[in-house]
């Protein structure tokens, strides 16, 4: 008999650690870990011992591996170079302080709070606190010794840093205007509270393949097409408002969109459906390398059809109903200005540069905003951050308090379209330098392009390394950092560059051209000229990623 044909390197029978057919045995280190001991687990432990013992009582698998799960990593040790990344093992690279990634679902910060996380960044976190493009607070400079108590404070007002990072369900996002947005028809904030409420922290899901991202929104002003699930918002025309159900997006190495089944999920369905789609992740998920763990492999090799009829069939037991798609935004929303709210009131969203803010920035938002009669703050995944519930004969007052501190409302495009991931600053996986960068990008293109308005605005989203934490691949104009050789022959911090992509309308990768790389001290020189390019050459209408 004829071999079967297959792919190089594949083999059509590759157990792939797939939990639903059989397949448990631990194929890799990670699935290892997460068998021998749930990796909740590790809380007690960092309470108890390591708290009290030091960062040197903490052994390898709870270090780099479970301490993710209540959002901790350990932070990059400074002055290592990004080239050296590769070489150095684990504790050559990285310090004894930790990231703190602080989980703020549907980026929904009450002032009180906004306050406590304020406090903790100065008390404990040398100052440092980050906006991330996932609507977490990201801290740096955490010791082992602070961590109890710093979860003593969140909890105390109703935050957590629980599966904050990990195989696991990550923070979810929300429209940073639920419940106000006079575009919405119907606030998705229940489902995303009944989700945290039931399911985060739940032994059931805490052993997933991978990371597992979820949008719930009415607006598609999360970038939905990029997480793992996502409802967003659509009008049935004979149910009424709903939610539109895609599975399967991801970026990093190998992206994807995620996909339409082709459902109508009422609000109040969300959360069992989610659960649904999550129980199909963890157990028919791919345990067998880490780069193929992710849902969107599943979704890509079982196409829409099928995921929708394992969901309908073995999960939910009950047939869903068939719905419209969601219409996708023209262009990303940032939420950036002064808008009317559905009761009059005005939300006003700021630009701090690629999401950097500080203790002392968001304690001064906290007071600022309660001056304007509001004691709600919302994060975007844009890494901005909006006030909500504004009396409108305080926003000129909230807007010039807090324009000194980097917080700018009234902002240029390129403030507002520039993102950054951490880099090389704190992550230990970063090739190069970018939140720096970022900052003293926007002040070059912000004087050097000051003549220039551009029909649609150009995104410029900063990434340290290959992964895709700043999404490089839907920017119109997408960093990914590495080392390259400049004119004289030097190896420096520089970027291969993509061109083109987006979400909403848009949505689609940018080309990657191998050819096209930057150094980082050229950045400023070779966006101003794509920039003007751009506004010279297109036709009317014509956007970037066109
Ligand atoms: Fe770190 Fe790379 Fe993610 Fe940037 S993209 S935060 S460098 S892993």
């Amino acid at each position: 008999m004829a071999p079967r044909k297959t792919a190089p390197g594949r083999s059509r029978d590759r157990v792939e650690g797939q939990w639903a057919l059989g397949q448990r045995e631990p194929l890799n280190h990670n699935e290892t870990f997460k068998q021998e001991d749930d990796a909740l687990n590790v809380r007690q432990r960092i309470e108890e011992v390591y708290a009290k013992e030091g960062f040197s009582s903490i052994p390898g698998d709870d270090l780099r591996g479970r301490m993710r799960w209540w959002g901790l990593y350990t932070q990059r040790r400074p002055g290592i170079a990004g080239g050296r990344t590769a070489s150095l093992e684990p504790e050559e690279l990285e310090d004894e302080y930790f990231m703190m990634r602080v989980r703020v679902d549907g980026g929904a910060l009450t002032t009180e709070q906004l306050r406590v996380v304020a406090e903790i960044s100065r008390d404990f976190g040398r100052g440092t606190a980050d906006i991330t493009d996932r609507q977490n607070i990201q801290y740096h400079w955490i010791g082992i010794e602070s961590v109890p108590e710093i979860w003593r404070r969140l909890e105390a007002v109703g935050l957590e840093t629980t599966e904050a990072c990990g195989d696991c369900p990550r923070v979810v996002l929300g429209s940073p205007v639920a419940g106000v947005s006079k575009d919405e028809v119907l606030d998705a904030t229940p489902a995303i509270e009944e989700i945290k409420r039931s399911y985060i922290g739940d032994p059931s899901l805490s052993n997933l393949p991978r990371k597992f991202k979820t949008t719930i929104s009415w607006l598609a002003d999360t970038a939905p097409e990029l997480d793992d699930v996502s409802f967003v918002g659509v009008e049935h025309p004979e149910h009424g408002p709903g939610f539109d159900l895609l599975v399967g997006g991801g970026l990093s190495t190998n992206p994807h969109l995620a996909v339409r089944l082709g459902t109508f999920v009422p609000l109040e369905e969300i959360p069992e459906v989610w659960f649904g789609v999550a129980s199909i992740f963890r157990d028919y998920g791919y345990r067998r390398l880490r780069n193929r763990a992710r849902l969107k492999f599943l979704v890509k090799d079982w196409g829409a059809e099928k995921f929708r009829d394992v969901l309908e069939n073995e999960y939910l037991k009950r047939p869903l109903l068939d719905g419209p798609a969601a219409v996708p935004p023209e262009r990303p929303v940032d939420h950036v200005g002064v808008f009317e709210q559905q009761d009059g009131r005005r939300f006003v969203g700021f630009a701090p540069v690629a999401g950097r803010v500080s203790g002392d920035v968001l304690a001064a938002v906290a007071d600022a905003a309660e001056a304007a009669g509001s004691a709600r703050v919302r994060l975007t995944p844009y890494q901005k951050l909006v006030v909500l519930d504004v009396e409108p004969d305080r926003v000129d007052t909230l807007i010039e308090t807090l324009e000194p501190l980097g917080l700018v409302a009234k902002s240029s495009t390129w403030r507002r379209s520039v993102m950054a991931c951490t880099g090389l600053e704190y992550c230990k996986l970063a090739i190069v330098e970018t939140k720096k960068l970022a900052h003293d990008l926007v002040a070059d293109l912000e004087t050097r392009l000051a003549d220039l308005e551009l029909d649609h605005p150009i995104s410029v989203h900063i990434n340290g390394c290959p992964n895709s934490c700043a999404r490089i691949q839907v920017a119109d104009i997408g960093l990914k950092g590495q080392i390259v050789t400049d004119d004289d022959g030097n190896q420096v911090e520089g970027f291969q560059v993509h061109l083109g992509g987006g979400v909403g309308a848009d949505a689609g990768f940018g080309r990657k051209l191998r050819a096209h790389k930057v150094t980082a001290a050229e950045l400023g020189d070779y966006v101003i000229r794509v920039a003007r390019n751009y506004q010279d050459g297109h036709t009317e209408g014509e956007r970037f990623a066109q």
